[in-house]
Order: C-alpha cells, then structure tokens, then sequence
C-alpha cells in the first residue's frame, strides 16, 4: 500500500483537482511522495459563499442524520485504517505505531460526536425570580453559530482536524478547514469519506493553501468562528485580526510533570510515563514532557533509570515497527532545537544523554542544571529532548510549574491526595493529571489552555459549546 500520486482538495463537498500542486514529502526519506491540490484566494472565497448558503439546508437535517453522517464516518475509517495510519507515517514522519494510535482516536472522536449529535439540548429557565416575570417562562435551545473557519497544525494531521471537523457536523455548522501544508493528506482523506455522505452542498470544503494566500481564513466576516490549533505566535497573530468573529486557539506549551518523593516503589512505572510523555512522537505533541521535576530524595535514581530508558529508545524509519523515534518534521525545526540545546550546554547544562542530530533526525535528548530563562526550558521546545530538575519541597515544585508563560496541562505522581488537590488548585494550567504524564488525552475530555497556550476547550461537548448559541424562548401565560 501507497499514496496516491494527487489527492483532490474538496470544496463545496466536491473533489477539485486544481491544476497548483502542492508537493508533499516522505519526511524520513525527504522525497516527494504525493501531489495535492492547492487552493488560491478565488476558491476559498467560494467556500465560504458556499458555507453560508449551506446553513438552512442544514438547519433542516435533522440531528438524526448528522449522526449518520458520522456513523458513516466511523465505519469507513475502520475499513481504511491500515491505509491512514500509512498516510500518517509518510507525511508526518510518525512512527507507524502512533500513526496506528492516531487512527484509533480519529474513530473515537467521531464516534463522541455521533452521540452528541442527538444530545444538543436546551433547557427550561425558571424566569419568576420576581413578581414583574409572573406567567413568564423560559427556555432555550442552541442553535449552529455559522460558518466556521478551521485551521490545523502538522503534528496530528487526522484527530486534530477531527477535533473540529465532527463538533461542526454533529451541530449544523458549515465549515471550511485549511490543514496543514506540510500534512494535509489525513484531512484531504477524511473530505472522501465525507464527499460520500449527503451532507448538504457547501457543508464543508478541505482547502490546503499556502499561508500567503490563506487571510480569509481569519479576516473574512462570513464566518462566525475561527478555531485555530497550532503554535502560539500564530494563534495569538491570527485572534488579533479575527474581527468580530468568537476565536477559540490551541496552541503550545512547555509541559511540566512533578514526581513525588513518595513514588520510589513505582519507579519503573513512572519512568516507562515519563519516556513515553517526552518522546512519544519524537517530543512533538502539545502536551509533551518537556519539564520533569523530581524530589530530590529520588532525583539520582530516577535520573539513573530515565537516562538508560532514553538511550535505549529504537531511532530510525517510521514505517520500521521497531522505531519509537522518527524525523522531526523538517530539518529547519531539528536544527532550531539543536541549536537550543547546545546553547543550554555553552550555559551550564548537562547533558546526559543525545544531542546529536543527522538532518531531520535529532537523537533523544536529556538536560539537567538547565537555567530556567534557557530556550529550551521557557520555550515550547516541540522535539525530543527534556530536562531533569530536583527540588526540595512541593511549593518549590508548584512554583517551578507555574514559572511558564505557558499552562496547557501538567502532570503530578504522588499518593498524596492533599497534593493532589493542591495540584489541582495551584497549578494555572487547563488541565492536571494526577498518576500520569501531562501527555494524557482522550478526546471526550475538556482540553485547552490558559495562559499563551490558548482560549477556550476541544473535547466534543465543549467544542459544540462554542460551535452553538443559545437561543432564548420567552412565552407569557395567554
Ligand atoms: P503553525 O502555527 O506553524 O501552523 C498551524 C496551522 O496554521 C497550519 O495549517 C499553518 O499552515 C497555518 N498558518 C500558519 N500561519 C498562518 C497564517 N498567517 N494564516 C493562516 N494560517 C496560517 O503550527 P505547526 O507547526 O503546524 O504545529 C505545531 C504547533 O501546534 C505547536 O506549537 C503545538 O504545540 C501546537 N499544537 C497545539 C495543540 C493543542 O491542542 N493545544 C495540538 C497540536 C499542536
């Protein structure tokens, strides 16, 4: 099994096959692998005239058939898993058995959002709070916002464009989605499956394009949402010239995992977390470890123990179902985070194991005495490579996580509950884990940041939280 030579873009629900190619390479090998077609100005703005006119047919379908439009969804993944997880693996360079894990999660997001697609409830607002509301009720029910404008990041080309996709077919929502260019094939094979349904004309387009010619993903007035995941200067670029439209942005973040004192007899478990949460994906999630702090009483042997773990990790060819560290997406970002690390080193750093990079391949990567105002430790570092820390005691350990102009999630082992809550409480991120590394996510959970890691939750109910209005009914007893 391959690629095809060209993939379609899909605008209005149909296949385009435009004549700009936009090259797609195997990003182990550095070939092109495929061809896609790439949107200009022109057909973007016919896919959001598309878009609006789609709304009333789509007001009309009714919630039992977006959910089998999804169901729909959820069977031809599984007949095209194998093949998916292969595209992943090319345009992403992700090792086949994450591709495989991506797959599975794109089925399980739109499976979520099948269910909540017949769950879009209002409810009954008790309006006699005083004699003037006498005979009045209330009630709501919440209704599509519009046309919505979604913008995907590389790192997780199928569920992260899921992640929008399925929230705006379960609420009624028209949408044009831009993935990304270095990774639009998931997406571009998720439009097929979609073009086979009978979504209404115009319910959605899939339209990769370069940047330069993409500004009327953000500015244009037609949509009424712009859910943009990807890195914080763009986001946070892109929410400033957004007009009135609701933003909602995932971005990135510099991850920290806190390991208890008390946690000696499940070293082994923490440590097998804590390799996965950092280099899973070769370090390019969102949510990677990139910050792990450990009590001191234990700092020496859970550096022993992590140190072997990380050299021992299998590097090479993604499609090799031995290999847990593939490429980095290009060697402009493999060299970006070299050159971090070795300025941490000429700084003071210690580097325990790694450092050395042959092209877009970077080995894993383990620092320790890094100082805090490092690039590698107060900017997202996006690849393989973590830095140990000891510290004293627990405030020390809370202070060091918030110490981040980030806060996506962070994660916590201790038995402690009295910590655990205090974790909670503290720790100025959208989400904490507690008996795990940060990197844990299923995809009905509330996800998000605060700080400059985003605006606003993914996770289907949520998504459909800002996908929907509300939309109030006042009635006077005759
Ligand atoms: P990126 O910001 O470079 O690109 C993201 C998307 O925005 C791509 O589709 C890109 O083509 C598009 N884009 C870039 N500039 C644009 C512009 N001016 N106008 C319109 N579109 C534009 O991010 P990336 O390198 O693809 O992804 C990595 C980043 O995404 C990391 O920072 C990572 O933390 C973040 N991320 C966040 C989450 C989350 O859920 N919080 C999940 C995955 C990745």
């Amino acid at each position: 099994m391959t690629l095809r030579q060209t993939y379609p873009y899909y605008l209005a629900n149909r296949p385009v096959a435009a004549n700009t190619a936009l090259e797609v390479t195997d990003k182990y090998t550095g070939k092109v692998a495929t061809r896609v077609a790439l949107a200009d100005a022109k057909a973007i703005d016919a896919a959001i005239a598309a878009a609006v006119e789609a709304q009333e047919p789509l007001r009309r379908f009714a919630p039992y058939q977006r959910q089998a439009v999804l169901e729909h969804c959820v069977a031809r993944f599984r007949e095209r898993y194998d093949e998916l997880a292969l595209a992943l693996c090319i345009e992403a360079g992700k090792p086949i058995k994450d591709a495989r894990g991506e797959v599975t999660r794109l089925i399980d997001t739109f499976k979520v959002a099948a269910e909540e697609a017949v769950r879009i409830d209002g409810e009954v607002v008790n309006l006699e709070i005083s004699a003037r509301a006498k005979g009045y009720r209330g009630f709501t029910k919440r209704v599509p916002i519009g046309p919505c404008s979604f913008i995907s990041p590389f790192n997780f080309p199928l569920n992260l464009a899921a992640h929008k996709v399925a929230p705006a077919i379960a609420a009624g929502c028209p949408f044009v989605l831009k993935p990304a260019s270095r990774t639009p094939i998931g997406a571009l094979i998720i439009g097929e499956v979609l073009a086979e349904t009978d979504l209404p004309v115009g319910a959605f387009s899939i339209l990769p394009a370069h940047r330069d010619g993409a500004d009327l993903f953000t500015v244009d007035e037609r949509f009424k949402l712009l859910s943009f995941t990807g890195s914080p200067g763009v986001g946070w670029d892109l929410k400033a010239k957004a007009g009135k439209k609701k933003v909602v942005l995932e971005l990135g973040g510099n991850a920290a995992c806190i390991v208890d004192a008390d946690q000696r007899d499940r070293l082994d478990y923490v440590v097998e977390r804590l390799v996965f949460g950092a280099f899973y994906q070769s370090g390019q999630s969102c949510i990677s470890v990139q910050r792990i702090l450990v009590h001191e009483d234990l700092y020496a042997e859970l550096r022993e123990r992590f140190v072997a773990k990380v050299s021992s990790l299998v590097a090479g060819d993604p499609r090799d179902e031995k290999t847990f560290i593939g490429p980095m997406i290009d060697e402009k970002e493999a060299s970006r985070l070299d050159g971090w690390i070795q300025e941490a080193v000429r700084s003071g750093a210690k580097l325990l194991c790694g450092g050395r990079r042959t092209g877009a391949m970077l080995e894993a990567t383990v620092l320790e005495n890094v100082d805090a105002t490092q690039n590698v430790s107060c900017q997202e570092a996006f690849g393989p490579v973590a830095l140990l820390q000891p510290y004293r005691d627990f405030d020390e350990a809370v202070r060091a996580v918030n110490d981040s102009t980030f806060g996506l999630q962070a994660g916590v082992f201790t038995y402690d509950v009295r910590k655990a809550m205090r974790a909670w409480d503290e720790l100025e991120v959208g989400g904490v884990v507690v008996g795990d590394v940060p990197s844990f996510r299923v995809d009905n959970m509330p996800y998000g940041g605060v700080k400059d890691s985003g605006l606003g939750r993914e996770g289907i109910r949520y998504a459909l939280e800002d996908m929907t209005e509300i939309r109030l009914l006042v009635m006077r007893d005759p």
